[in-house]
């Protein structure tokens, strides 16, 4: 489904990638983890067609991420960033509306069935019928993630590219989120890449990780594989223990003082 091949991207000087090799199949979830500036959002962009490669190809479906027409390409993927909408003032219905955009003609009408039951369906899963006049300005940081997130969902794609989603969210509000694309992800077969700052909750809900630094792959498989204490030291610099959760036995990491 996602291709990528000896990728590299370059920004003037910078190296901000160096000929990776990764592949995506449909209806994985993978995580995308490493320390800051290691080339996770550029490989997103990459991805979602918002940067060309310098070297190498990314593929969607066989095709070059870059040229597909953006509207099509946004029928097939969406993606969410941290903050996923700004806090404007306008109501949220209104803002799940504009995630069919890439289904309306130039009257602005849909080409892609019913989307007022679509979005009906939406505030339903996702318990937004309370907030549905509410302006965006006036929710808390974790219901307008939640707005963002049915947003993309009245998009349907088939792939969802996620950028450290849960910065901004309370504990509570993290695993709500994740929960919400795990439950869309069972109901619709979607293809989730999630970069995420948090390895317990990549840890938690990825099937698979790929684990970068300095722009170059240092490892790609299961959490389990990736989570270990000598990789977490190699790409982060910091004295790792892993622990097995105590309810599930998924890998967690636990950090050390140094004293
Ligand atoms: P991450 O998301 O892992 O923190 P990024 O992909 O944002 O990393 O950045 C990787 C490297 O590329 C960094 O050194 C960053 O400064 C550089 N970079 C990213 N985007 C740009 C850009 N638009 N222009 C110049 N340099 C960039
Ligand atoms: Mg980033």
């Amino acid at each position: 489904m996602i291709e990528i091949r000896e990728a590299g991207k370059q920004y003037g000087g910078i190296t901000a990638l160096h000929g990776l090799n990764w592949s995506v199949q449909e209806g994985e979830w993978w995580g995308i983890i490493g320390p800051n500036g290691s080339g996770k959002s550029t490989l997103l962009q990459l991805i979602s067609g918002v940067e060309k490669v310098s070297s190498g190809e990314v593929l969607i479906h066989g095709k070059p991420a870059s040229a597909y027409n953006r509207k099509i390409l946004s029928r097939m993927m969406a993606v969410l960033q941290q903050d996923g909408l700004p806090p404007v003032h306008y109501p949220v219905r209104e803002v799940l509306e504009m995630g069919r955009y890439p289904y309306q003609d130039w009257l602005g009408r849909d080409e892609g069935g019913d989307p007022d039951a679509l979005i009906e369906n939406i505030m339903e899963k996702l318990q937004l019928h309370a907030l549905a006049d509410r302006p965006l300005d006036e929710l808390s940081g974790g219901q307008r993630q939640r707005v963002a997130l049915g947003k993309v969902m009245a998009q349907e794609p088939q792939i969802l590219l996620l950028d450290e989603p849960t910065t901004y969210l309370d504990i509570r509000y993290q695993h709500q989120f994740m929960e919400l694309v795990a439950q869309w992800r069972k109901e619709e077969g979607i293809t989730v890449v999630a970069v995420l700052h948090d390895l317990n909750l990549a840890a938690q809900f990825c099937d698979k990780l790929l684990v970068l630094r300095d722009g170059q792959a240092v490892g790609m498989g299961t959490p389990e594989d990736m989570l270990t204490e000598e990789t977490i030291r190699l790409v982060y610099g910091i004295e790792p223990v892993i622990v097995p959760h105590p309810v599930s036995g998924i890998p967690q990491v636990l950090v050390t003082r140094q004293r």
